[in-house]
């Protein structure tokens, strides 16, 4: 059995639906899990129509207008007729995000978490009405009906115990009585064990095709994506990039760690605790190789990694009684840290003073502030790059960070973290 993530530049197109359908014929041998993400940047577009809900903002019903014809639109190039039964499941899922957007009557981010899934239900709703047609008898499995977690809404942790027992139940049997051969499901999407929608994190579809994979035992998952594998950079940002056909679980997930945008951080664990190969291929390219990721390592690494974090903020503590910054700080500083659900990039401190980069936190950074002022005095810069280089070699770090005013650095033996204005 093999677990496939499709994200959303799989589906971003009527070309590219037919295009995985194309994709799928050529394991028609194999038992699949399908999970997918929700088309091009529909989650974006969410994003935005759950902020101005959620402000009462005018603007609510044109972006969702948009989305809703962006999604005809493909849907459209898909099925020709008119009355096919598609176009009411995606009327009844923008009926359901309409009436969602006014109960504004809880916290942020479970509202969130009731709209922002919205994506997921409708690429998979299209995509599994397409491969239907095309004579290949999916079945779809909502994933919030498998995928359990806590109520930690937009960060949820997953409920392995019942999240198994689910899957054995309602994926691994209809498969392995060879009732059904391609269960479709979709990414970042759970719910708590009383059915209140959570999501999993932003690109956490990957998390879920490997909570799939581990929990079925299967052979293989592969990530489809629109690179050829995985390189030794963004391409958005960085020139001259090579592609890495091998690396070990462990490369990988420090490289996930860092930032590097190739798989959601969570995704390496569950793979690892198995054994289970991942493989990034190229949607465009299915016949290469594209990069393995596996327990084996290919030998020393002596490409360098790049990797950029942008909008960073450098936060420094300087305790106000001049005590040391140990233990007891530090343990109210992460305190508050994991209230907020502030996660920290990294840290450096010296006697007593202590600095962290962190994502921009929005609207959360004065409320950090405001909580710590009583016991700290505090600097710190907005608008930082934080550029990490595993593998790093001098004359590739110079010709990096030329002409930069560096605020903050950290070097290991293979790896280099500096902060800089950007
Ligand atoms: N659609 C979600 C996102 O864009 C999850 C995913 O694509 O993995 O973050």
């Amino acid at each position: 059995m093999k677990v496939f993530k499709f994200g959303g530049a799989s589906v971003n197109s009527t070309t590219a639906v037919k295009n995985v359908k194309s994709i799928l014929e050529r394991y028609a041998e194999q038992q699949l899990v399908l999970v997918f993400s929700a088309i091009g940047k529909t989650t974006n577009a969410l994003e935005k129509i759950t902020t101005a809900a959620y402000g009462n903002h005018p603007d609510t019903g044109i972006l969702l207008d948009d989305l809703k014809s962006y999604h005809l639109e493909i849907a459209g190039g898909l099925f020709p007729d008119p009355h096919h039964p598609v176009y009411g499941q995606i009327q009844e899922i923008f009926n359901r995000i309409q009436s969602l957007t006014k109960e504004t009557n809880c916290p942020f981010d479970e509202f969130y978490d009731r709209i922002v899934p919205s994506g997921e239900l409708l690429s998979t709703t299209i995509v599994s009405n397409y491969l239907r047609e095309s004579g290949l008898d999916p079945w779809l499995v909502p994933a919030c009906d498998i995928i359990v977690t806590d109520p930690r809404f937009r960060d949820a942790a997953i409920n392995w115990s019942e999240t198994e027992k689910r899957i054995t139940e309602k994926v691994a049997a209809p498969i392995l009585t060879g009732e059904k051969k391609i269960i479709i499901t979709q990414g970042f999407i759970g719910a708590t064990a009383d059915g209140r929608m959570t999501t999993l994190g932003r690109e956490g579809s990957d998390f879920t095709a490997s909570i799939l994979a581990f929990c079925l035992n299967a052979g293989e998952v592969i990530v489809w994506k629109d690179v050829d594998g995985l390189l030794n950079g963004d391409p958005a940002i960085f020139q001259n990039l090579v592609k890495i056909d091998h690396i070990s679980y462990y490369d990988a997930i420090e490289l996930a760690f860092f930032g590097a945008k190739i798989l959601h951080p969570k995704t390496i664990k569950p793979l690892q605790n198995k054994s289970i190969p991942l493989r990034i291929k190229s949607f465009f390219h299915p016949e290469s190789g594209g990069t393995l990721i596996n327990n084996q390592s290919p030998g020393e690494m002596d490409v360098p990694f790049l990797i950029k974090k942008q909008n960073q903020v450098l936060i420094s503590f300087v305790s106000k009684d001049f005590s040391f910054i140990a233990e007891d700080k530090l343990h109210l500083l992460f305190g508050i840290f994991n209230q907020l659900n502030i996660k920290v990039n990294l840290m450096q401190n010296s006697a007593i003073s202590f600095s962290i980069i962190i994502n921009h936190p929005g609207h959360k950074l004065e409320e950090l502030l405001g909580i710590l002022r009583n016991d700290f005095d505090i600097r710190y810069n907005e608008g930082l790059e934080l550029l990490t280089i595993r593998n790093f070699n001098e004359p590739e770090l110079n010709s990096l960070i030329a002409g930069k005013k560096v605020l903050l650095e950290q070097r290991s033996r293979r790896t280099i973290q500096l902060a800089y204005l950007s």
